[in-house]
């Protein structure tokens, strides 16, 4: 058994009830007593969501597509502000978060995939596999291209700050009332969204491609996820920049992409070629994978 699967096994108190998660259930609950308190909003609603976007970006503009496939490139100083938007999430540290994903697509689905809905099941790959301490290290090793950043390094560390200090700004600035709408029914939301990546998208929704995994395409976790519901064709083509790959497959993130390059703040970003994204056979899918960063 890996020790993926071990820990896995491991008691629900264990890793989902861990020093670790207390403030994982502490906004969960500030959000649920605090919508009882001030009831419903439109207004509130509106606020969670226009600070939803930003942080979903976020997750899947920077540790996703940049520091875990590096899609596109970047200057230093974006390099920073692209980790520390993503920090805002309280998805733990960048390097944190692209080495364990680089592992993710090494064993997709394979015994030793660290979130596989397949292997582990719905909770764990969802969100026991990020709450639980057996997983808590990074794994340098897999993110040398990026760990020689004293900066990242250090954010790495201190991950859990600003997403602190976002909850204190909100609060400070808009008080209770933003603290419950801003703050914590937004990062909820945004949690469990992003969460459905490793989750619903490896078993909900079709399959263009015949990747080694059970990666999905979805247009409703698309949507919620600013492009990640493309999830099959990412595991085909992980290295693109874009993860829908027809015009008519709605990618946000790639968007915004498009626009920080046409402002010249992000850079080269990286294409679907053709004869991959029209070709389905294994043949394809081993080229694509060559195209990966060496993480080894
Ligand atoms: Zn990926
Ligand atoms: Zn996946």
């Amino acid at each position: 058994m890996s020790s993926v699967a071990e820990a896995a096994a491991r008691s629900w108190g264990r890793i989902y009830f861990n020093a670790l998660a207390i403030p994982f259930w502490g906004v969960h609950v500030l959000a649920i007593v605090g919508i009882a308190i001030t009831g419903f909003s439109w207004w509130g609603a509106a606020l969670a969501l226009a600070l939803y976007w930003p942080r979903m970006f976020f997750v899947t503009g920077a540790y996703h597509r940049y520091f875990s496939h590096r899609s596109y490139k970047t200057s230093r100083w974006f390099q920073f502000v692209l980790a520390l938007g993503a920090t805002l999430t309280a998805q733990k540290g960048p390097l944190w978060w692209a080495a364990h994903h680089r592992m993710h697509h090494k064993l997709s689905d394979q015994p030793g995939d660290l979130h596989s809905v397949v292997q582990q099941g719905f909770w764990w790959s969802h969100m026991g596999w990020i709450l639980s301490n057996d997983l808590e290290d990074t794994d340098y090793s897999r993110i040398k291209d990026f760990a020689k950043y004293p900066e990242l390094r250090w954010l790495n560390k201190y991950w859990m700050l600003p997403a602190i200090a976002a909850g204190v700004i909100t609060f400070l600035i808009g008080g209770f009332f933003a603290l419950v709408w801003g703050f914590a029914v937004s990062q909820v939301l945004c949690w469990h969204g992003t969460f459905t990546i490793n989750s619903l998208s490896h078993l909900w929704g079709g399959r263009r491609y015949t990747t080694t995994d059970d990666s999905r395409n979805n247009p409703v976790l698309a949507f919620v996820t600013m492009g990640e519901g493309w999830h099959n064709n990412h595991h085909h083509y992980q290295v693109s920049a874009r993860q829908g790959f027809f015009w008519w497959e709605l990618d946000c993130t790639y968007y915004v992409l498009r626009a920080l390059a046409a402002v010249g703040l992000v850079w080269d970003l990286h294409g679907v070629p053709d004869h991959i994204r029209d070709s389905t056979t294994e043949a394809e899918v081993d080229a694509a994978a060559s195209a990966l960063p060496d993480v080894a």
